[in-house]
C-alpha cells in the first residue's frame, strides 16, 4: 500500500521511526533531525483522523530497562514537534490498554523497544561459540515472533518509517509487518524519499557518475566499492584509504593510517578498475601532521613519501584539484566518508574541496546523494546539507542499500 491512498480517518496506526536522537547529559536533545525527519508521516496519520502509536529504539540498551535510554526523555519534544499532547507507555510490551483507549487524533509514544531483547532477536548472555546458542536462538526468534505480534495488536496498520534500521531484521522493523494484510502496510514518506535516492543512484543513472568514498578504512567500505565499479565512470577514495593504497604501491607512508592486511585487496581494487574502464582517482599529496590533533605542526608531502613520525591526515592542494575536476562534470553524486579527519579544523579542506564542487555539480543539474554518518556531519558542518540534491539519514543502512543488498524493512513491506 502507499501512504498517500491510505485513509487512516479512524484508525490506529503503529509507525517505527528512528528517534534514535543525541542526548546531552541532561537528556537535552541535541540534534532534532529524526524527530523532523518523521513529521511528514506522523502528521499525514493525524490530519487524516487517525490515531498514533509511535515506536522506536535508542541507543543501544542491550535488553534490559536502563533510564538513560528512556525515550520518555523526548516525549515533550515530539509533542512540540506534532503541536499536539503525546501520552507515554512505560512498558512498550504492556501498552494494549493505553493503545485501545486512544482517540482520533491522539498520540501514544512507547517506551525503548530495546528494553526487550526480542526487538532485536538476539539471544542475551550466551556466547556464539556455546553448542547450546543455537537452540537459544531459536527460542528467542519464537518470543521474537510474539514481541511482534504483541506490538501488532495495537493497531490497524502499521508504518515503517525508520530507514536508519531498515537494514535489521527486528520485530518493529520486518517481523511485525507479517501481522498485517498487505493493505494495512506501508512505507512512510521518509523511507519511500530514501528508497528512491537510492534508486537515482542505482538504477536511474544520469552520466557520468562519480562516487566519492572516505573515511578511515577500506574494509568497512570493500563490499560497497566492488559494487559500485559495475556502476560509476569516476571513484574517488579518499581519506585513510588513501594510505592503505600508497603503501600497496610501494610507498613510505610514515605513521599513517593503514590496514596491513588489506594490501592485496587495495591492488586488486585497482586492477578490476583498470579493466571495468573506471577512472579510479586517487589522493597524489597529503597534509600531513606530526601528531593525531588539531594543532599538530603540518606539511604538505607526496603520500608515497610520508617523513616517519608524520601521518597523512587531509588531501593535499594537487589533490583537492583532481577531486574537484572529477566531481564537476558529474550528473550523478554519490558521497560517503570524509577525505580528511575533518572533525579538526585544521583538517576540513579536502572535505570541504568535495563538498564545493559537489554543491557546484548540483547547481549544474546533478543528483547529488550524501550519506552515512560522517559525511552527513560534514556536509552539516559546513552548513551545505540543502545545496545537495539528498542527504540520507541511514548510515548502514544506506550503505547496505547501495550495496545492493534488500533491506529487511523494506522487503517485509514490498514482499
Ligand atoms: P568512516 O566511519 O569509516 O566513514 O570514517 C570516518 C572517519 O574517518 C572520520 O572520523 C575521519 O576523522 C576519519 N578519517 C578520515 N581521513 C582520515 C585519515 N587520513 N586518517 C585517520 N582518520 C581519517
Amino acid at each position: 500500500m502507499n501512504i498517500d491512498d491510505y485513509k487512516f480517518a479512524g484508525k490506529k496506526a503503529i509507525v517505527r521511526v528512528d528517534f534514535n536522537v543525541p542526548l546531552d547529559e541532561n537528556g537535552n536533545i541535541t540534534d532534532d533531525t529524526r524527530i523532523r525527519g518523521a513529521l511528514p508521516t506522523l502528521k499525514k496519520i493525524l490530519n487524516d483522523g487517525g490515531s498514533l502509536i509511535i515506536m522506536s529504539h535508542m541507543g543501544k540498551p542491550k535488553g534490559k530497562v536502563n533510564p538513560k535510554f528512556s525515550l520518555s526523555q523526548i516525549k515533550d519534544a515530539v509533542a512540540k514537534a506534532l503541536g499536539t499532547d503525546v501520552k507515554f507507555a512505560p512498558d512498550c510490551a504492556n501498552a494494549a490498554e493505553a493503545a485501545a483507549a486512544l482517540k482520533p487524533g491522539e498520540v501514544l509514544l512507547l517506551e525503548n523497544l530495546r528494553f526487550y531483547p526480542e526487538e532485536e532477536g538476539k539471544p542475551v548472555g550466551i556466547d556464539k561459540e556455546d553448542p547450546a546458542y543455537d537452540a537459544a536462538k531459536k527460542e528467542m526468534k519464537e518470543r521474537q515472533k510474539e514481541f511482534a505480534k504483541t506490538l501488532a495488536s495495537y493497531a490497524d496498520v502499521y508504518v515503517n518509517d525508520a530507514f536508519g534500521t531498515a537494514h535489521r531484521k527486528h520485530a518493529s522493523t520486518a517481523v511485525i509487518a507479517d501481522y498485517f494484510d498487505k493493505e494495512d502496510k506501508m512505507l512512510g514518506y521518509l523511507m519511500e524519499k530514501e528508497v528512491k535516492a537510492v534508486d537515482n543512484i542505482l538504477s536511474d543513472i544520469k552520466r557520468p557518475f562519480t562516487a566519492i568514498m572516505g573515511g578511515s578504512k577500506v574494509s568497512t567500505k570493500i563490499g560497497i566499492i566492488e559494487n559500485l565499479m559495475d556502476k560509476v565512470d569516476n571513484l574517488i577514495l579518499c581519506g585513510g584509504m588513501t594510505y592503505t593504497f600508497a603503501k600497496a604501491m610501494g610507498g613510505n607512508i610514515g605513521e599513517s593510517l593503514c590496514e596491513l592486511d588489506k594490501l592485496d585487496v587495495a591492488l586488486d581494487i585497482m586492477k578490476k578498475a583498470k579493466e571495468k574502464g573506471v577512472n579510479l582517482v586517487l589522493g597524489v599529496d597529503c597534509v600531513a601532521g606530526d601528531a593525531f590533533s588539531n594543532d599538530c605542526n603540518t606539511q604538505i608531502c607526496s603520500v608515497m613519501d610520508i617523513p616517519a613520525g608524520w601521518e597523512g591526515m587531509d588531501a593535499g592542494p594537487e589533490t583537492r584539484k583532481i577531486f574537484t575536476e572529477a566531481i564537476l562534470p558529474a550528473k550523478t553524486i554519490l558521497w560517503n566518508g570524509p577525505a580528511g579527519v575533518f572533525e579538526f579544523d585544521t583538517f576540513t579542506a579536502g572535505s570541504r574541496a568535495i563538498a564545493d564542487a559537489i554543491v557546484k555539480a548540483t547547481e549544474n543539474g546533478a543528483f547529488s546523494l550524501v550519506g552515512g554518518g560522517d559525511s552527513v556531519a560534514c556536509i552539516n558542518k559546513f552548513g551545505l546539507a540543502d545545496e545537495v540534491s539528498y542527504v540520507s539519514t541511514g548510515g548502514g543502512a544506506l550503505l547496505e542499500a547501495i550495496e545492493g543488498k534488500v533491506l529487511p524493512g523494506v522487503a517485509a513491506i514490498k514482499g
